[in-house]
């Protein structure tokens, strides 16, 4: 299980979240940010963040409109190299 970004960060993206998450599990992809279902420990803390309500937990992604970004997400991690991830992590600060 993981949280999942979703449509409303892409515009949007203040990295709001990204202060809160105590793991650094949030990655820049571009137009949006999206969080890695490897390192998430389902903390929770970044839902509440959000100001446009762009984060659940995954089992509440799936089945509505935004279930797409669930696999957007994970394939995002799989097509990538180490180096490639890493240069993408955001970082608190
Ligand atoms: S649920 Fe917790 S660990 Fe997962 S992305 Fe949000 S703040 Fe980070
Ligand atoms: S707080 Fe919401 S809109 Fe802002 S970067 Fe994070 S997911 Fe995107």
């Amino acid at each position: 299980m993981t949280h999942v970004v979703f449509s409303p960060c892409i515009g949007t993206k203040d990295t709001a979240c990204v202060q809160v998450c105590p793991v650094d599990c949030f990655f820049d992809v571009g137009e949006m940010l999206i969080i890695s279902p490897e390192e998430c420990i389902d903390c929770g803390a970044c839902v509440d963040e959000c100001p446009v309500d762009a984060i659940l937990p995954e089992e509440d992604v799936v089945g509505t409109p935004e279930a797409p970004f669930v696999e957007k997400n994970r394939v995002w991690f799989e097509e990538r190299s180490t180096e490639e991830i890493e240069a993408a992590r955001m970082l608190a600060g």
